[in-house]
């Protein structure tokens, strides 16, 4: 899923390319597509587009009379359009522009999760902002140390809670994880100062370097592409220290590791209850 540095590279590529256009028309092209009633997305029609912004995951096409909060999930993109077919592949929602341009939300696969959201006046006050965490690097040392005693977990799970802080997803959570040298399976509410410090820095950290891989690119990154020491690296050698990195494996994704350098050596039970957590 995208996240962070990938979505907010990308509502600046999107802010530079569709400056001073103004809203023509707007299309659900899914029944899914819509999340809310009112304001209706008509009500934005005629305004110009004053910035496209990021907030956690989400992508904020703002036409001061209305918002557009955007989330794309695991498969969704939202792409400059020059064909505008009736029935694009994977289509669910399009933008026209009075410029004859349009943006396309598409979403791979069958979820049907991405969707768009209307909100007049203030988007951080309704879902689906409302309630987000500060965005994840913004977060100091401090702030981060008190977060983690008020939101008792394990660290990978408290790390992807956009409530607690947003942004961060599976990749980045087993990338700050790897760099702060912290089990991802740590006990936030035993965690101290120390820790804290290496965590604020890695998710400065490891956010830095992909929004700088993002940015010097056309378009969004496949996952598979994005940089990074033992997120979907399973079997290779760990950077930093040449042991062999590990997965848990869960249904649908894996927490990665290296025994190394975070757990003092100790591998993890692939299917993870509670007996080797720490
Ligand atoms: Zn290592």
């Amino acid at each position: 899923m995208p996240e962070l540095p990938e979505v907010r590279a990308h509502a600046e590529r999107l802010d530079r390319d569709l400056a001073s256009t103004t809203l023509a028309r707007f299309t659900a092209l899914s029944f899914t597509a819509l999340k809310t009633y009112a304001p209706a997305p008509e009500s934005a029609v005629g305004a110009p587009l004053a910035h496209v912004g990021q907030r956690g995951k989400h992508i904020l096409l703002d036409f001061g009379t209305a918002t557009f909060v955007v989330h794309l999930m695991q498969g969704g993109r939202l792409r400059p359009d020059p064909k505008k077919a009736a029935k694009p592949r994977g289509g669910v929602a399009r933008w026209e522009l009075d410029d004859g341009s349009a943006l396309l939300l598409t979403e791979a696969g069958t979820e049907r999760k991405a969707g768009v959201w209307v909100i007049d006046g203030d988007p951080e006050a309704s879902d689906p902002l409302l309630g987000l965490g500060p965005e994840a690097d913004g977060v100091t040392a401090t702030e981060l140390l008190g977060l983690l005693h008020e939101h008792p977990s394990r660290l990978h799970g408290f790390l992807r809670d956009q409530r607690v802080m947003s942004g961060l997803g599976r990749r980045l959570a087993n990338e700050v994880c790897h760099r702060a040298r912290l089990s991802p399976f740590a006990a936030t509410k035993r965690m101290g100062a120390d820790d804290a410090a290496r965590l604020a820095e890695a998710v400065g950290a490891c956010v830095a370097e992909s929004l700088a891989f993002e940015r010097g690119r056309d378009d969004m990154s496949s996952s598979k592409e994005r940089p990074g020491a033992v997120h979907h690296r399973k079997g290779q050698e760990c950077p930093d220290c040449g042991d062999v990195v590990r997965t848990v494996e869960y249904r649908s994704y894996e927490v990665a590791y290296c025994a190394s350098c975070q757990t003092g050596g100790k591998v993890l039970a692939d299917n993870t209850t509670s007996k080797f957590l720490k």
